[in-house]
Order: structure tokens, then C-alpha cells, then sequence
């Protein structure tokens, strides 16, 4: 069975960050994730690119 990337959402207003795991019977809960302290819709990040520098730093 195939496994979702993990992936970041942050909230663009207080830095707020979650990690979010998509399941395939729940599509599109990252379209209607909200900050839960300031409201504020917040933005996908991948996280793909820590793991980008971390091979590139030899971590
Ligand atoms: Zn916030």
C-alpha cells in the first residue's frame, strides 16, 4: 500500500506549524486546515525540502 507524503501547514500570520499525514479516505483536509489560535487559513509547505538540505549536508 502506497504511503502519503507528509507533508507541512503552516499558518502565514503567527508561524504556527502542523504536520499533516494525508489518508486517502479523507482527500482534501488540507484545504480547510485553519490556524487554530489566530483563524487564519493556513499554507501547505512541503516538507520534502528539509530532506532536500539535510542529504545535502550529509545528515
Ligand atoms: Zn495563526
Amino acid at each position: 500500500m502506497m504511503q502519503p507524503e507528509p507533508f507541512n501547514m503552516i499558518c502565514p500570520k503567527c508561524g504556527y506549524s502542523k504536520k499533516v499525514t494525508p489518508r486517502s479516505d479523507a482527500i482534501g483536509i488540507e484545504m480547510i486546515q485553519q490556524c487554530p489560535k489566530c483563524q487564519t487559513y493556513m499554507e501547505r509547505k512541503e516538507i520534502q525540502e528539509s530532506s532536500f538540505f539535510g542529504k545535502l549536508f550529509g545528515k
